[in-house]
């Protein structure tokens, strides 16, 4: 989801140092580059390097720059070094991932815990009401999905009070970024070998990132399994995509890694509508899209109801999911990553219908913040009370949703003068309050400094083939920073950019 993060109302300054832990000059903030005479060099080496290895993104100034590859490019924006992160936290998070693959796939079986808990989130979310609709004409169909793709991405802040690790969400669709979060790890690599000796810092300790390959993979081993040399990867892509360069990347690297196959893989790329189209599935179950047989369709669109502007994209999604192909992620997968469902599992003794490993169900406890449903008065209450402590999210992807400060109170009392069940349209999550630092962020060609905030995505993959677990593992990571300065009112456009971590 390539969209921004939301710029946050708060900047926390009475902060735990998380790199107390390091004697060295490790943390970015103590490193004083303004007055530096190399400054100017740094930022000029990074914009070369970036063009040069394909860190970029289409220019939203060039009209074709979202539909021709090729038109238009400009630097993806980027952090120019990497933000501190303890490594004790980064290991928790990628022990993560691997559990929560296996609680995505465990949820996903139980349709009807799906159907109960969404089933008032439908009755006021038209889009929720959609994807559910295809959920349960599956159920009636008694489909199952034999081989299953999960590429997931879950996110993560670290809380500066507690010092903890905390879930912001886990997305089961459209995880963006495998492909440009590699290549600034190596950028700062890149920078640090230059320049590291001048700053402190060791370019060892940018820890090497595997998303584009390890995703690549997954697909690959679950074409494979699909056992049908001939058949292609589907890219579901948005008409109109800036991001493409992300997505081209994966789809380079699957045509490359696996020349001991009898054919590499190929990809190719359809939106919605394009497919209602062409697509058809024949008697056997299998999708095919213009004389094409589809082993795998990869959804990078999909997610948000702009994405369905009319009938033809939905009767597209419902084709594909009644196909053969496989889906990543398939219905109940993307429903799976929903926030309410992310605040169900939140619940007591929840976890425990879907996992019997104790040790996991508390590593999984551990990260997750308060999540409230606002059919809790008291919390609804609270949240009226004390506004900038909690978070108030509708069920959308992609950014730009949640509402925050004092928008939370005023939207809680809208809708409870409302009445009805519109309520049920949002959760209630706690706040993180992640400790501000200082940061280079590079946008446009030009250098900003600024406080700064981080998130943490951890991509995982899971393939599985009726009882045998062919892979579940983590892939690498997504950093991202965006600018902590305060914002009255609530949600403005961030200045979020690419990042890498710096392990202390
Ligand atoms: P989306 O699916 O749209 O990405 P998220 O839950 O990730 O939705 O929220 C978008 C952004 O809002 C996050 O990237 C993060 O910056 C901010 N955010 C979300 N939840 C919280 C929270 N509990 N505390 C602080 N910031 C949050
Ligand atoms: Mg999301
Ligand atoms: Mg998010």
């Amino acid at each position: 989801l390539f969209l921004p993060l939301t710029s946050q109302s708060h900047t926390k300054t009475m902060a735990l140092d998380i790199s107390s832990s390091d004697s060295q000059t490790s943390r970015r903030e103590e490193i004083d580059l303004s007055p530096s005479a190399f400054l100017p060099d740094l930022v000029s080496e990074a914009l070369v390097w970036s063009s040069l290895h394909g860190l970029v993104v289409g220019d939203k100034s060039v009209q074709r720059s979202g539909t021709v590859p090729g038109v238009g490019l400009v630097h993806a924006p980027f952090a120019l070094l990497p933000v501190s992160f303890p490594k004790g936290l980064w290991r928790q998070a990628c022990e993560l991932a691997p559990i929560f693959n296996e609680l995505v796939d465990r949820v996903s079986l139980d349709g009807q815990f799906l159907q109960d808990s969404l089933s008032r989130t439908m009755k006021v979310d038209a889009f929720t009401g959609r994807l559910l609709d295809i959920h349960s004409k599956m159920l009636e169909m008694n489909k199952t999905e034999e081989i299953r793709l999960g590429l997931h991405r879950s996110d993560y802040m670290l809380d500066s009070e507690t010092g903890l690790l905390y879930q912001i969400e886990l997305n089961t669709i459209s995880s963006s970024f495998p492909g440009l979060s590699c290549l600034v790890g190596d950028l700062h690599r890149n920078l640090l070998n230059h320049y590291g000796k001048h700053l402190g810092l060791d370019s060892r300790r940018v820890p090497g990132n595997t998303a584009v390959s390890r995703y690549a993979e997954a697909l690959a081993k679950a074409w494979n399994e699909y056992n049908n040399p001939s058949a292609v990867v589907l890219v579901v892509v948005q008409p109109e995509e800036r991001n493409m360069y992300d997505q081209h990347w994966l789809c380079t690297v699957l045509r490359e890694i696996y020349p001991s196959f009898t054919h590499n893989v190929a990809t190719i790329r359809k939106t919605l509508s394009e497919i209602d189209a062409e697509g058809q599935v024949l008697p056997d179950g299998s999708l095919v899209i213009g004389g094409q047989t589809v082993a795998v369709v990869y959804f990078r669109a999909g997610y948000s109801p702009n994405d369905y502007p009319s009938e033809t994209e939905w009767r597209a999604r419902l084709m594909m999911e009644q196909s053969a192909a496989i889906k990543c992620p398939s219905i109940s997968y993307h429903l799976v990553g929903t926030k309410k469902i992310q605040q169900e599992l939140a619940k007591p003794n929840v976890l425990e219908r879907f996992l019997e490993n104790k040790d996991d169900i508390a590593k999984l406890r551990k990260c997750f913040a308060g999540l409230w449903s606002l059919d809790n008065s008291d919390i609804v209450k609270s949240a009226m009370e004390r506004p900038e402590l909690y978070v108030l999210k509708p069920q959308r992807e992609g950014g730009g949703n949640n509402i925050y400060g004092d928008d939370v109170r005023k939207t809680l009392i809208k809708l409870q003068n409302e009445g009805g069940d519109e309520l049920a349209a949002y959760i209630l999550m706690q706040r993180i309050f992640p400790t501000a630092s200082h940061a280079f962020l590079v946008r446009d060609g030009i250098c900003h400094e600024d406080d700064a905030i981080s998130e943490l995505g951890i991509y995982g993959a899971y393939l599985r083939k009726k009882d045998n677990v062919i892979l579940n593992d983590q892939c690498g990571y997504l950093m991202r920073t965006k600018v902590s300065s305060s914002n009255e009112g609530g949600v403005a456009a961030g200045f979020a950019v690419l990042d890498s971590i710096y392990l202390t």
